[in-house]
């Protein structure tokens, strides 16, 4: 092949999925490079993709930063704390998560270094054959021969006509990351997960946040009683969602500093409103990204989506090309890109890796957060299962009280005959944290029964959790149990 370099495993991407694909597959002895076309703001290539650069790590950090103002201006004097004069920097807060970006995307190159996998700053495109061509960020070009190929280019934005992102004012997700001065007024499109954190972020720094959802439930997704609870919860906080909202216009108005958008939007009853903003964020989904990555006769088939079509263990139908993550089908979720990532190079080194889709958490980290897995009650009762459900409030758990933070609930659904956990859905204090131990529980095929036998530490939040096992079977302790069905 002339000088064609060879490999047992090229990634395209080191997104979540491609960075932790590549890892494994060079712990397992494969020869493996993973290319990355993206650069930082000094035009550095760097790795973490989505997650790392522009999603999960800085809408978290903004998070972590802007719950700690709010808690010190306005939540601390309930414990006997009084504070004065507290104000927040944004300059400051930016800086501070930009500078966990660098440490995280400086620290996958070193674990790159460590397991010995190439790492290639530049665009990757498939060609036929397991053939990748190679552009580096200089423009030379050449190509890798793969036995496995890797897709794991991740997704982007989705754009909408009637809102065209400037990220001036009319920002999406990454825009909303730089945001350098609190709005006095914030228009967020899109009341999802994206929207729900980075409104919160604003909103507990002082903007009027307004959430215009064209659906007409909210969080239509989750449980519908959790996300019942959820909207009670951050209407108290401040948040403004209207749903049954359909934007269908924006304009910019007036000059410089002054320079603010007009959003129109329709209401289910016909009318048609207006509504003025300092900024709008549009945040209404994502879609697969494969801008320039397949040649024309790569042999990759897409779906009517624009994903990459893979079966269940994430093989494309070209012989020896594999796609991953947000890419893919399934929900865009970091963890799940990566357990795709290590299922795939198992499989390529001849392992007979699984990933079970039915056990996956799905969080919103705003608070309290918001953090489910399995199914929803609406989805057993679909499906014509009997089931029992168990709830706990937890503003009937000591350590909530304790933390001055009850707001929200647990809920675990079983099943009536078996009582295998089916579903875990929870708005409250660490509810990820929290919910990610049925999710423990489940992997194992627990019962409710099996996790209220379970010895929980007291005082904690996760009693909240035990309870709620305990409540599915009526033997609740610190709350009246419900007449079973
Ligand atoms: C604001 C925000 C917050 C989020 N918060 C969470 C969260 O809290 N938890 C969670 O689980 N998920 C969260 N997500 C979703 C999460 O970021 C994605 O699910 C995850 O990043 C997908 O990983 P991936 O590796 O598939 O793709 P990506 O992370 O998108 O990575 C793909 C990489 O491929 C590179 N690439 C693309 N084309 C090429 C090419 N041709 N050649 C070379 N490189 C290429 C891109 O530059 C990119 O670096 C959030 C997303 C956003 C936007």
């Amino acid at each position: 092949m002339g000088n064609t370099k060879e490999y047992d495993v090229v990634v395209i991407g080191s997104g979540p999925a491609g960075y932790v694909a590549a890892i494994r597959a060079a712990q397992l002895g494969l020869k493996t490079a993973c290319i990355e076309k993206w650069q930082n703001r000094e035009g550095k290539g760097v790795n973490g993709g989505t997650c790392l650069n522009v999603g999960c790590i800085p809408s978290k950090a903004l998070l972590d930063s802007s719950y700690k103002y709010h808690e010190a201006a306005h939540d601390l004097a309930i414990h006997g704390i009084s504070t004065s004069g507290v104000k927040i920097d944004v300059a400051a807060m930016l800086a501070r998560k930009n500078k966990i970006i660098d440490q995280l995307t400086g620290g996958i190159a070193g674990l790159f270094k460590a397991n010995g996998v190439d790492a290639l700053y530049g665009t990757g495109k498939l060609l036929a054959g397991s053939v990748v061509e190679f552009t580096a960020a200089d423009g030379s070009v050449e190509q890798l021969a793969a036995k496995n190929v890797i897709l794991a280019t991740g997704s982007r934005p989705i754009d909408i006509p009637v809102a065209p992102v400037d990220n001036e004012l009319i920002l999406d997700s990454t825009g909303a990351l730089e945001i350098d001065a609190v709005p006095g007024r914030l228009g967020v499109i899109g009341a999802g997960v994206i929207g729900l954190e980075l409104g919160s972020v604003w909103n507990r720094l002082g903007s009027e946040v307004v959430l215009l959802e064209a659906l007409d439930d909210f969080l239509a997704i989750m449980d519908k009683a959790i996300a019942k609870e959820t909207k009670k919860i951050f209407t108290k906080q401040g948040l403004d969602i209207r749903l049954g909202a359909r934007v269908v216009g924006t304009e910019i108005k007036g000059s410089g500093a002054k320079r603010q958008v007009v959003v129109t939007y329709q209401s289910n009853d016909g009318g048609e409103h207006t509504e003025t903003f300092d900024k709008l964020i549009v945040c209404v989904g994502r879609r697969a990204y494969t801008d320039g990555l397949l040649a024309a006769d790569s042999g990759v088939q897409t779906d009517e989506r624009g994903c990459v079509f893979v079966d269940d263990q994430c093989a494309t139908n070209a012989p020896g090309v594999w796609a991953i993550g947000d890419l893919v089908r399934g929900p865009m979720l970091a963890h799940k890109g990566s357990e795709e990532g290590v299922m795939v190079a198992e499989r390529i080194a001849g392992h007979k890796a699984q990933l079970n889709y039915d056990i996956i958490p799905n969080v919103i980290y705003t608070h309290p957060e918001v953090a489910s897995v399995g199914r929803t009650e609406e989805q057993v009762k679909a499906a014509g299962e009997p089931y029992n459900v168990g709830t706990f409030p937890f503003a009937a758990s000591g350590r909530a009280m304790a933390a001055n933070d009850t707001d929200g609930l647990v809920k675990i659904i079983a099943h009536a005959e078996t009582d295998r956990i089916l579903g875990a859905h929870i708005v409250g204090p660490s509810a990820a944290d929290l919910v990610q131990q049925v999710a423990i529980a489940m992997e194992f095929g627990s019962s409710a029964e099996d996790l209220g036998m379970t010895v929980f530490g007291h005082p904690t939040l996760s009693e909240a959790v035990h309870e709620a096992a305990l409540a599915v079977n009526g033997s609740a302790i610190h709350i009246a149990n419900r007449k079973r069905r």
